[in-house]
């Protein structure tokens, strides 16, 4: 076990406050429970660190003690379906391990340093290809846990409820040290795009979600202009790999990024900042010709890394759900409420928003398409004067449209906006947290303040 820090870290760059007294870097899984037990030495709330990249103060230290788990960094058994790792692995060099093996999760975020442990306790969506599959937690198939009292648990998915509330317990049921992903064979996946206009939009819209394909969206609220990004699975026998971008040269690589739409766009040197605001529609038009003709890649190829301090990832975004069936309709009073703020307080977002469509995935307590198939949508900044207030706005006018927020990646979070979204559920998670642990050993503010 080694003590990483005494000093209280405060708010990084990010803005994000964590305070905890001790940072303990767990080198073996025996060492948890002795934290967890002893609460004179190891200050309340535990809480566990992945790799820290969450948008909110779910990790939150508060004064009390943070377990880094990046020590747990094994990948323990490649298998023919499955993938048992330890909960530290970032899942960039798990699904850089499977691709050489032919192998795939069925989801692949873009990002590659969330870490196992926490992609199977938080809300991860992604663009999903069917039905069932939305968010990354769905993915797990086992979970190893030392709970609040220090006991060692294994869960699978035959204790299907016990599972869906485990894939949506951010450390607050128990501390993850070892977890089972489903894995399949790799697939190539088409990239095509349109662009669209807002009116456009919502002419073809049922046309675009009937089709088959993950889709992401890249919205720009001042410029009506929606790009819509299609990722289609291709049959392997009709892929050469000479057909394959290699990832050099692949278009979340170096087509995205030039308008801005994902991280790497906006992490770089100083100056990167403004042609990401200015430069958006001429660096669209470019990559929208050569784009054209559609691009095939597999999904490893994707992901990317960022700085390896959570702090210099300058890029922020936030992050609600709403439903499939009416989003022309949020977008068109999102574009609206851009363009209102905007007016009254010189202020707009200055990366190009995402969205992603979530097939129903009822796989975990929180899921955001739990209820139906949803769209994200997801404003981006590099978090200038004027991005918090905006914040608060937005999740007025996302709670008042019957969006659904995360706890991880929707910022400024309030607990009426929890209350509407998850309603029954949050109750039954609280009623079941306080069960499993009456003294708070495992809660911090964040979560006292939103679940109770
Ligand atoms: C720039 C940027 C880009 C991003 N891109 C994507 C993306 O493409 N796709 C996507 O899905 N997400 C993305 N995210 C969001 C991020 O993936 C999630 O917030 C994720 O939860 C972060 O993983 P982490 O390892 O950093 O978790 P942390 O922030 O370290 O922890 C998250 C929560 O899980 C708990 N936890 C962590 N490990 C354990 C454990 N072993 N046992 C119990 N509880 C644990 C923590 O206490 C905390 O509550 C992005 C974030 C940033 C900042």
């Amino acid at each position: 076990m080694v003590l990483k820090s005494t000093r209280s870290p405060g708010a990084d760059a990010s803005g994000l406050f964590r305070r905890p007294r001790l940072v303990m870097r767990a080198k073996r899984i025996e060492e948890i429970p002795t934290i967890i037990a002893q609460t004179k030495t190891y200050p309340t709330p535990v809480r566990i660190v992945g790799a820290d990249y969450s948008q909110t103060r779910c990790v939150g230290g508060d004064g009390g003690t943070t377990v880094d788990t990046s020590a747990l960094d094994r990948i323990l058994e490649l298998g023919e379906t499955t993938v048992r790792a330890q909960a530290g692995v970032r899942i960039g060099t798990l699904v850089r391990a499977l691709a050489e093996r032919n192998q795939e999760l069925a989801l692949t975020p873009e990002m590659g340093h969330i870490s196992v442990g926490a992609l199977a306790v938080t809300t991860c969506p992604q663009a999903s290809q069917t039905g069932g599959m939305a968010q990354l937690s769905s993915l797990v198939t086992e979970l190893k846990l030392i709970t609040p009292q220090g006991k060692m648990m294994t869960v699978t998915e035959r204790d299907r409820d016990l599972m869906r509330v485990l894939r949506s317990s951010f450390g607050l049921l128990g501390v993850v040290h070892e977890v089972v992903l489903r894995v399949q064979p790799m697939v190539p996946v088409r990239i095509d795009y349109q662009v669209a206009s807002l009116r456009e939009f919502t002419a073809r819209f049922p046309g675009i979600v009937d089709a088959p394909g993950a889709l992401r969206l890249h919205i720009s609220p001042f410029n009506d202009r929606i790009i819509v990004e299609r990722r289609t699975q291709e049959d392997v026998d009709n892929s050469s790999r000479s057909g394959i971008w290699q990832i050099r040269n692949s278009v979340m690589r170096n087509v995205l990024p030039a308008f801005g739409s994902t991280v790497g766009s906006v992490l770089a040197a100083p100056g990167v900042r403004a042609a990401v605001v200015s430069g958006v529609q001429r660096a669209l038009r470019a990559t929208l010709d050569r784009a054209a003709r559609g691009v095939v890649m597999y999904a490893h190829e994707w992901m990317r890394d960022l700085p390896q301090e959570a702090w210099k990832a300058r890029y922020t975004y936030s992050l609600w759900a709403f439903p499939q069936n009416d989003f022309p309709k949020l977008l068109q009073a999102y574009f609206a409420f851009c363009k209102a703020h905007y007016k009254e307080h010189r202020y707009r977002c200055n990366v190009v928003n995402g969205a992603s469509r979530l097939h129903q995935d009822r796989g975990s307590l929180f899921s955001v398409s739990h209820s139906g198939p949803m769209f994200t949508l997801e404003p981006s900044s590099t978090g200038e004067k004027g991005w918090d207030d905006f914040l608060i706005d937005f999740n007025d006018f996302a709670h008042r449209l019957g969006g659904t927020p995360t706890f991880n990646q929707t910022r400024a979070l309030q607990p009426e906006h929890v209350a509407k979204a998850f309603g029954e559920r949050a109750k039954l998670f609280r009623a079941l947290r306080q069960r499993t642990d009456p003294l708070n050993r495992l809660r911090n503010s964040y979560f006292a303040y939103l679940l109770g």
